[in-house]
C-alpha cells in the first residue's frame, strides 16, 4: 500500500474497525490520510461541547495509532450524514485530488446510517478518481470478509486508543464488543482463536467500472437500526 486515505465516520470507529491496520500503516511508515467526516456530537443526543471533548479524545487515540498521520475534520452533523448536502460534494473533491490508491471505508452494508453514507458516497465519488482499491471495515454490522489482518501484536495500542474514546465508552462497552470481535476474527488467522489473538475482518474491492446503489431494503434497515445506534 503506497498510501491510504482513511474515512471515518464517529470518534471511535477508527479505532473498533482499523485501529490495528492505521498501526500498521505508522509502523510501516505509509502516508495516511484521516478524515473525519462527523462532528462526533451525538446529533442531539448529548450534551453541548461533546462535539469538542471526542474531537480531543480522537486526536488521543490517533496519536497512539499513527501519529504521523494527516488528521482533516470535516464535522458535518452527527446522525444526519445520509440527508447532508455536503457529504457528496466534499467526498468528490476529496477524491478528485486524492494521491492514495487505497481508501480504506466503512463497509456499505453497515447498519449505521451514517457508516452506510459514508461507503456509498464513497461509491458514487470512485467517478472522479485514481483510486484503485477500497478496503472496507467493519464497525456495527460484520462483513463478507476477503482479507484478515492479525493485530495482535497491536492489541494493546488499539485497546488504549478505544480507551480515549470516554464519552462513547460511557454509552456502551464498546471495549468488550471489539474484543469479541477482534477474537471471533482471529478464528481466521493461523492461531485459530487461541487466547492472545486478535484479528480485524476487510473486505477489499478493486474499483470498477461498476457502481453500487444502495438498495432500498438497506435504506430502511438502516432507519430501524438507528434507535440502537446513537453513539458509535
Ligand atoms: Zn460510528
Amino acid at each position: 500500500m503506497g498510501e491510504a486515505l482513511v474515512l471515518v465516520p464517529h470518534p471511535d470507529d477508527e479505532s473498533i474497525g482499523c485501529g490495528g491496520l492505521l498501526r500498521q500503516l505508522y509502523e510501516q511508515t505509509i502516508p495516511t490520510t484521516v478524515v473525519l467526516v462527523s462532528d462526533g456530537s451525538g446529533g442531539g443526543t448529548l450534551p453541548e461541547g461533546t462535539d469538542h471533548k471526542r474531537e480531543k479524545e480522537f486526536r488521543r487515540a490517533m496519536a497512539l495509532l499513527h501519529p504521523d498521520a494527516k488528521l482533516v475534520f470535516w464535522r458535518l452533523p452527527d446522525g444526519q450524514l445520509e440527508n447532508s448536502p455536503e457529504l457528496l460534494p466534499r467526498l468528490e473533491r476529496l477524491l478528485a485530488h486524492c494521491t492514495a490508491k487505497t481508501v480504506v471505508c466503512p463497509w456499505r452494508e453497515d447498519l449505521h446510517p451514517d457508516h452506510a453514507a459514508i461507503a456509498w458516497g464513497l461509491e458514487q465519488s470512485l467517478a472522479f478518481t485514481s483510486v484503485e482499491q477500497v478496503l472496507y471495515y467493519e464497525i456495527w454490522t460484520p462483513l463478507v470478509a476477503n482479507r484478515i489482518l492479525e493485530v495482535s501484536e497491536h492489541w494493546s495500542t488499539k485497546k488504549q486508543a478505544l480507551s480515549c474514546h470516554v464519552t462513547a465508552l460511557e454509552c456502551g462497552d464498546y471495549v468488550r464488543a471489539m474484543e469479541g470481535l477482534a477474537t471471533y476474527r482471529s478464528l481466521f488467522t493461523q492461531s485459530m482463536a487461541r487466547a492472545g489473538h486478535y484479528a480485524e475482518a476487510y473486505r477489499s474491492e478493486a474499483v470498477q467500472s461498476q457502481r453500487y446503489v444502495q438498495p432500498l431494503w438497506h435504506r430502511l434497515l438502516c432507519r430501524l437500526s438507528r434507535y440502537g445506534a446513537k453513539q458509535n
